[in-house]
């Protein structure tokens, strides 16, 4: 065929779906891609207009399009591979001819490299959005049609890659806008060089019983349409072998040999009405037996691609099964040519009736209400996906975002870390401000510091995905987090060191865990973010803990005292040399807690060689007290308020050189006194803190005198001593 009848054919079947077409607009498009591809050639060595023609031919044949898509078909690859402009094509031609055409071009101009599911899917829906003309995608996909059938010419290596893409996203995108049979011959041609070996077996193994399954679907064929006519059902009917793609994934689905594979054929009835593909449903079922969990209602059900039909599967005689579809007419023409047969049926005028029942064409289609059928095509748009906008990383990723995205929310989608370094961004290669809207098909790249301060406020403002707002968020009340944590640490151990706690005692695995539920805080982490947020207090914190310090410093002790009963009772046994000498403060030995905060009572003063008890105060550690002081009497250690708190205290070995402590001398009042009261402090070494003395009413003298002491012989040695003072008639220790 020349090219010449090559055109001639176009116009021919141009007109016989549309007689009223622009066929002046059509050779114009024609003569112009002609003269723009001159002397360029296809790999087959063919001239290039060939390409451009074909395409024109499969729009008009599988898709019975209208002349703008006529003429864009044979426009489509001019922009792309000549010298010509949008501009000039739309005045030559129109604007929307001109849009068609950089819309197919764009499409083309994208990369694709093998992903994984999520990223294909990523990419068919960026197609589609990208097309917001439908006719785009569908001159597109008659495009890559004609590639495929041409594949043959190509480098192998172009041929599996073009393929692959064909399999993933035209195929599908194919199956989506409900065309059939575009997308089985896509899928054919893609398995052919994606898997040569199968592709050539099915084709081998079908053609040699090709004359062995047509007298076989010749006899069903006849035995189904007999019974339709003696019903009186007026019915088309044909049987086919399944596509070759199709036996192939049914081949490696289930695991079995071609032989093997069930419903090889697939007979479809097409009938006039609903009714009556039920009627033609219960003949097949009457004359062969219907495969239990094969029927299928896609009429009662539609597929979401608006797919009606009904399927059933039957076992014909000789126990082979086939396939039964039946559908009206109406609904083969959208299964044949999906969303295309629906723009057939308004261009023939058929009315706003029809489009009610294609739910989904409705959601892929807006602006369709109340225009006439030109009019109608022209606003044609892809909203499908009008609230997203799909771009591409640098790396070929397709990011789906919402519609007016910045790359503030491309960075937060890759990452937040990408996001928290953003210091600027680039799209398609060139600076960007932070706010500028991505477009669909943009590769996006984004400039990241090690050094950058992170996210700032407005950013929120900017951004229009909830992720990148809420990844923002997150980043501030982190970061203040961090600081809550440094200002809460640092006032806790201040309270800590307060009361005599060292950090070791809280960290003890021991105690940290009772301590962190004292203070209902799931780390020490989050109560000093508390603190420093100023929820809780330092004071209350470490108030609470103390309980449990202690609690846990009782188990220790009522431990140690029953391993020293044990050891008492068995005299005999040496001291055990592992056993570790108890650690003192101050020279006290605080049974079961080590580095434990120690002061002496003022009330009692006790010095080494008393004997002594302990007591936990609130918050200022262990008070030790003479054991004859009147405040750790019997009555009060047994108090239910102080009971747990007296705590044994012993005397270590290491004290220091000498404790203060207080004696009363109670005097018959005499002149000289406190000259022979210095002079006995003097002869026993003793250091004077500090004497105060009074006089009462009746003429006794009472001295107080504060003194350092290394223990209490010492102590006993200046009582003696003060005793044989002439007109002393008491020296007390004072307690209480
Ligand atoms: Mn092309």
């Amino acid at each position: 065929m020349t090219i010449q009848e090559q055109y001639e054919l176009l116009e021919k079947t141009v007109r016989a779906y549309n007689p009223a077409a622009d066929f002046v607009g059509i050779r114009a498009a024609y003569e112009y891609a002609e003269k723009a591809h001159r002397g360029q050639k296809r790999k087959s060595g063919e001239p290039y207009i060939i390409h451009p023609l074909a395409v024109a031919q499969i729009v008009a044949e599988e898709l019975k399009l209208d002349s703008e898509s006529i003429e864009a078909a044979l426009l489509h690859d001019v922009i792309e591979d000549t010298q010509a402009t949008h501009a000039e094509i739309s005045k030559i031609f129109s604007p929307t001819i001109a849009d068609l055409v950089e819309g197919v071009s764009k499409l083309t101009r994208i990369q694709y490299a093998t992903k994984e599911d999520e990223q294909m899917e990523n990419l068919r829906k960026m197609l589609i959005a990208m097309s917001k003309d439908i006719r785009v995608i569908l001159i597109k996909i008659s495009d890559r049609l004609h590639n495929m059938r041409t594949m043959e010419y190509q480098s192998p290596p172009k041929q599996k890659q073009k393929s692959l893409e064909t399999m993933e996203i035209y195929a599908p995108i194919s199956h989506r806008l409900g065309m059939q049979r575009m997308k089985w011959e896509l899928e054919d041609l893609s398995l052919k060089y994606l898997d040569p070996v199968a592709y050539e077996e099915i084709i081998t193994k079908t053609e040699a019983k090709r004359p062995e399954y047509e007298v076989f679907m010749g006899r069903m064929q006849e035995q189904m349409s007999r019974r339709l006519d003696e019903m009186g059902v007026k019915h088309i009917i044909y049987g086919r072998m399944k596509h070759p793609y199709s036996i192939y994934r049914k081949m490696f689905a289930q695991n079995r040999s071609l032989e093997e594979i069930f419903d090889l054929f697939a007979f479809r009835v097409i009938v006039e009405t609903v009714g009556d593909c039920y009627n033609v449903l219960g003949v097949v079922h009457d004359l062969y037996k219907p495969i239990l969990g094969r029927f299928k209602d896609y009429i009662g059900t539609p597929k979401p691609n608006g797919y009606q039909s009904l399927h059933t599967t039957v076992m014909g005689p000789d126990g082979i099964p086939f396939e039964v579809q039946i559908r009206t007419r109406e609904m083969h023409e959208v299964a044949e040519y999906g969303v295309a047969a629906h723009w057939k049926y308004k261009q023939n005028g058929q009315g706003s009736g029809t489009e009610g029942r294609y739910e989904w064409v409705r959601r892929l289609l807006e602006n369709q209400e109340g225009a006439d059928a030109e009019e109608y095509i022209h606003s044609l748009k892809i909203d499908m996906f009008a609230d997203s906008v799909f771009v591409f990383t640098p790396n070929g990723d397709v990011q789906n975002l919402p519609a007016g995205a910045t790359p503030i929310d491309f960075a937060y989608a890759i990452h937040s870390a990408v996001g928290n370094r953003m210091v600027g961004a680039k799209v398609n290669n060139r600076i960007v401000t932070l706010d500028h809207p991505l477009q669909n098909g943009d590769v996006v790249e984004v400039l990241t510091s090690k050094n950058a301060k992170g996210p700032s406020r407005d950013w929120m403002k900017i951004a229009k995905s909830n992720e990148a707002r809420s990844k923002i968020r997150q980043w501030f009340k982190k970061e203040k987090k961090e600081e809550n944590i440094a200002n809460g640490r640092a006032s806790f151990e201040a309270e800590l060191k307060h009361c005599g706690i060292s950090m070791k005692d809280i960290t003890d695995p021991e105690v940290l865990h009772g301590i962190l539920k004292k203070v209902s805080y799931a780390s020490l982490d989050e109560m000093y973010a508390a603190i420093g947020y100023g929820g809780f207090t330092a004071q209350k914190a470490v108030s609470r803990m103390q309980g449990e310090i202690q609690r846990v410093a009782k188990l220790h002790q009522a431990e140690k005292l029953a391993a020293e009963a044990a050891e008492a009772k068995e005299e005999a046994a040496p001291p055990s040399p592992a056993k570790k000498k108890a650690k003192s403060e101050q020279g006290i030995v605080v049974e079961g807690l080590d580095n434990c905060l120690v002061k002496f009572s003022k009330c009692c003063t006790p010095v080494p060689g008393d004997e002594i008890i302990g007591f936990i105060t609130r918050g200022y550690g262990v008070s030790v007290h003479r054991a004859d002081c009147p405040n750790a009497s019997p009555e009060k250690r047994s108090a239910p308020d102080q009971a747990g708190r007296w705590i044994k205290v012993s005397w270590g070995t290491d004290t220091n050189d000498s404790y203060p402590t207080t004696l009363e001398v109670v005097c018959k009042d005499r002149s000289n006194l406190l000259l022979d009261i210095s002079a006995a402090l003097s002869t026993t070494n003793s250091f004077v803190l500090g004497i105060h003395s009074r006089s009462t009413e009746d003429e006794f003298a009472i001295f107080r005198i504060e003194v350092r002491m290394k223990d209490s012989k010492q102590l006993s040695a200046l009582m003696n001593k003060l005793n044989q003072i002439s007109g002393v008639l008491k020296v007390n220790r004072p307690a209480g």
